[in-house]
């Protein structure tokens, strides 16, 4: 059975392995098989202040990216979030029924806090209820995220659950997450232990360049060497074999385990083939990231379509909540 997906990325950079891995990955193969619909959160990336310059130029990047990595707009439905009023209307409808106090208790929230004392706004602590809104304004049963996300997706389950029990109807289904692997994916950083991320600083972007990578790469964290034989990697270098994982050949993963576990890898060589690795890897992508940006009538058509084919689907979901809510014309 065809089902709706939902996702979207926030535009505060350009896209890295773990957003390639975590998420797109599997837009790429579900387009074909579900009524999928993506878009470039712009909405979501103003919690982080970008100058209107940047604001700009981020979204036009991701969106460069998302069609580099294989998302094809006459397949998917395509599209810039700011382009659909209709959800921040949701959002607002939605926020009237999401309390401060479980707003507060989530870990992203938790974890802003910690991290940008100095600007903690109300985005922030309604972050999960915007990211409810963009989901369940198709009425997605299925979302792909990565592990990270896992929470906030809960919430978008309570909050369309909370909907239906309120007004005792049965209109959003619960999204659920979803992953091809059946196992929700965690691409790491270089820095040692966390996870890849933008704001984490410690990203591989699809659109760097080799020197970069290289030099990235051979500054990642390592550790000591291991001190006895068959001990098991400790995190850093854990880290790493993860990261080989999905870049490299089954091989090359089994030589450095091999090499290891024996006491004998050097952790240089294990660097040398990850970057290069990386940048194999990465190589077509950039090159489709650089070719398609170039190109403002392309990325101004793709933008046209997947606005209103966004907007046809969000507008219905609208006029059904508001009269499920009780507005009425005159
Ligand atoms: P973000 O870049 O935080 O807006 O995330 C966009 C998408 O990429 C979400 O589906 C995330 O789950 C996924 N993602 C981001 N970073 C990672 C990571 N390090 N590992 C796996 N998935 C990730």
């Amino acid at each position: 059975m065809k089902e709706t997906v939902v996702s979207g990325i926030r535009s505060t950079g350009n896209l890295h392995l773990g957003n390639y891995f975590g998420a797109i990955r599997n837009f790429v193969k579900m387009q074909h098989q579900h009524n999928c619909y993506f878009f470039v959160a712009d909405w979501h990336s103003l919690t982080t202040h970008p100058t209107p310059e940047n604001l700009h130029t981020n979204i036009r990047s991701v969106l460069s990216e998302y069609l580099a990595c294989g998302i094809d707009p006459d397949v998917a439905t395509l599209y810039v979030q700011s382009d659909v009023p209709e959800i921040p209307e949701l959002y607002l409808l939605l926020n009237m029924n999401a309390y401060v106090g479980e707003l507060e208790r989530t870990t992203s929230f938790k974890d802003k806090v910690r991290k940008q004392p100095e600007n903690v706004n109300a985005g922030l602590l309604t972050y999960p209820v915007l990211m409810a809104a963009d989901i369940i304004i198709h009425r997605a049963n299925k979302v792909p995220v990565g592990k990270d996300q896992e929470q906030n997706l809960e919430m978008a389950r309570k909050f369309a659950r909370r909907f239906n029990h309120m007004y005792k109807v049965d209109f959003f289904p619960e999204p659920k997450a979803f992953s091809f692997s059946n196992e929700l994916i965690k691409i790491p950083g270089l820095d040692g232990s966390g996870k890849m991320g933008k704001s984490e600083g410690n990203a591989i972007n699809l659109i760097d360049e080799e020197k970069v990578i290289r030099k990235k790469v051979m500054r990642a964290v390592t550790d000591s060497g291991p001190q006895e034989p068959d001990q098991e990697p400790t995190e850093p270098i854990a880290n790493l074999f993860s990261l080989m994982e999905v870049v490299s050949e089954p091989e090359t993963l089994t030589h450095f385990k091999d090499s290891y576990a024996k006491c004998s890898i050097r952790y240089g060589d294990l660097k040398k083939q990850l970057a290069e690795d990386i940048i194999k890897f990465n190589a077509p992508i950039r090159e489709r990231i650089l070719e398609i940006s170039a190109n403002d009538d392309y990325l101004r058509s793709v933008v046209k379509k997947g606005a209103e084919k966004a907007r046809e689907s969000a507008s219905a979901s609208i006029r059904e909540v508001r009269k499920i809510i009780g507005y009425k014309s005159f």
